[in-house]
């Protein structure tokens, strides 16, 4: 039997953020962390750049209070996996994910994110077929890749996990530019 692989191992699931027996306050505290999502600058493959574009001027992320992208884990809660996770990789996942404080929230953008890739990539013996073979999982945005939208959408859902409530209807498709509206 060969093995197991070390670069692959799971890691358990963030701390839950310290409670109060005063629910109104603790109501507060879930919607302040769910209106200021500080995400990691994560990118690893195409997919980034759909990533990149919600916080430009077009989509802008910063509408919904997560435009405030940290290039340390330390300063992160939501981990934004875009793009394929190589076995490489993967000590660095993991490490980084052990280094956010909780509560942290991860995203999994994009089919290789998801389950390693649409054709090309997935079942390759360098590939890890899904970061939730990783770290925890909150929300899986399919797609290869994901429109800009769809990014948006997984943080709507993070945004219901913290608060049980949605706050945003679900983003609009604009007619790329050269397409018949
Ligand atoms: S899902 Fe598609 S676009 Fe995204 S990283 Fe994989 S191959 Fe690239």
């Amino acid at each position: 039997m060969a093995a197991p692989d070390q670069r692959i191992r799971p890691v358990e699931g963030g701390l839950e953020p310290p409670r109060l027996d005063i629910p109104a306050v603790n109501q507060i505290f879930d919607l302040c962390r769910a209106m200021s999502l500080w995400p990691m600058t994560f990118g690893l493959a195409c997919c980034a750049i759909e990533m990149m574009a919600v916080g430009m001027a077009r989509f802008d992320i910063s509408r919904f209070g997560a435009e405030v992208f940290r290039p340390s884990p330390r300063q992160s809660d939501l981990m934004i996996v875009a793009g394929t996770v190589a076995k490489k990789m993967a000590p660095a996942v993991v490490r980084l994910y052990e280094q956010m404080p909780a509560p942290k929230f991860v995203m999994a953008l994009g089919n290789c994110a998801i389950s390693g890739g649409p054709f090309s990539f997935k079942g390759q013996y360098g590939i890890v077929e899904g970061v939730d073979k990783l770290v925890p999982v909150d929300v899986y945005v399919p797609g290869c890749p994901p429109r800009p939208e769809g990014l948006l959408e997984g943080l709507f859902q993070i945004q219901r996990k913290m608060t049980g409530k949605r706050f945003w209807p679900v983003p609009e498709m604009p007619p790329v530019e050269g397409e018949q509206a």
